[in-house]
């Protein structure tokens, strides 16, 4: 469970690090960890500092390592494809997920945002998740479980959200859906005014055609549409340049702020907003 320290514990998870690839497991006594490079047991494990390095029977390196939120999540267990923890971060403040919010979320996929918007909301916040596929939304619990512990705030519904969303006055939405703007019009209501809508789309045209329904409901403002490059670079010595290979797309981010609904259908404010946002894109980013 994420927040523990001191000496390793039995039952708890753990990355074995080769020099760049992870391996996640829990430790158990008397089991053993098999690799290309040998075997270590877990007794060894058992007991020792966080960060030690351990070599295995034919002489591999290993570094144990609680998991980060990143290590875990891109390691554990998938049903369907999770966010990526470089657009996790900046869903987290784009989205503005404070502590205490009400944040709505469809689908729970493996569970990767939801353990990041459990965290962000804390004890005091509550986070809905909606899931039609059982098989991922049980997967999604053991994963979320496994690294949080057991969450009273987090409620799973196993419905189809484009038949509708039963939540009300909501601080915040986050969609993670092949059909995002059928879900545009249940968010009026299931939104506050001021409230935010985030919705995660790996192709341009499940964005466009979200940012179209937004438009049309006249209720959002700020609407906006970004991804996120996140380029490393290589340092040594005097070779210091961007890697050759990255990850060149994940999906495309996009953005609104719930309005007040008496300002629905004023064609003159909606059409105000877009131009402030089209000349001066500084005022949004
Ligand atoms: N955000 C998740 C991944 C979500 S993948 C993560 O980070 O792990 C998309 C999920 O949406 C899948 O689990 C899929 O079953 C679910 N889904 C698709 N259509 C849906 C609908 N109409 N209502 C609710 N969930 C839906």
């Amino acid at each position: 469970m994420q927040g523990n320290t001191g000496k390793l514990k039995e039952g708890e998870w753990v990355i074995l690090w080769e020099e760049k690839r992870r391996h996640l497991l829990k430790l158990e006594r008397d089991k053993v960890f098999y690799y290309n490079k040998g075997h270590l047991s877990h007794n060894e494990i058992i007991g020792k500092e966080e960060g030690t390095i351990f070599v295995s029977s034919h002489g591999g390196k290993l570094l144990a390592l609680r998991p980060t939120f990143s290590d875990y999540i891109l390691e554990m267990p998938r049903g369907a494809q999770i966010i990526y923890p470089k657009d996790i971060g900046v869903i987290l403040i784009w989205a503005d997920i404070y502590e205490g919010a009400k944040v709505i979320e469809a689908g729970i996929g493996s569970g990767a945002l939801t353990i990041a918007l459990l965290k962000a909301v804390g004890e005091k916040g509550i986070v809905v998740s909606y899931e039609v596929r059982e098989d991922f939304a049980l997967r999604a619990l053991k994963n979320i479980e496994e690294f949080l512990g057991k969450r009273e705030n987090h409620i799973l519904k196993l419905k189809d959200i484009y038949n509708g969303i039963e939540e009300e006055n909501f601080d915040r939405i986050i969609l993670d859906l092949p059909e995002p703007w059928r879900v545009v019009d249940y968010t009026i209501k299931a939104l506050r005014p001021g409230g935010i809508f985030l919705s995660y789309s790996p192709t341009i045209i499940q964005a466009q055609k979200t940012v179209s329904a937004l438009k049309n409901t006249s209720c959002y403002a700020f609407i906006e549409t970004f991804e996120v490059l996140l380029r490393p670079w290589q340092i040594e010595d005097l070779s210091v340049r961007p890697y050759h290979r990255m990850v060149a797309h994940t999906a495309f981010i996009t953005c609104a702020r719930r309005i007040h609904t008496e300002i629905k259908g004023n064609k003159f404010l909606k059409d105000e907003l877009s131009e402030e946002v089209e000349e001066n894109p500084e005022n949004i980013f």
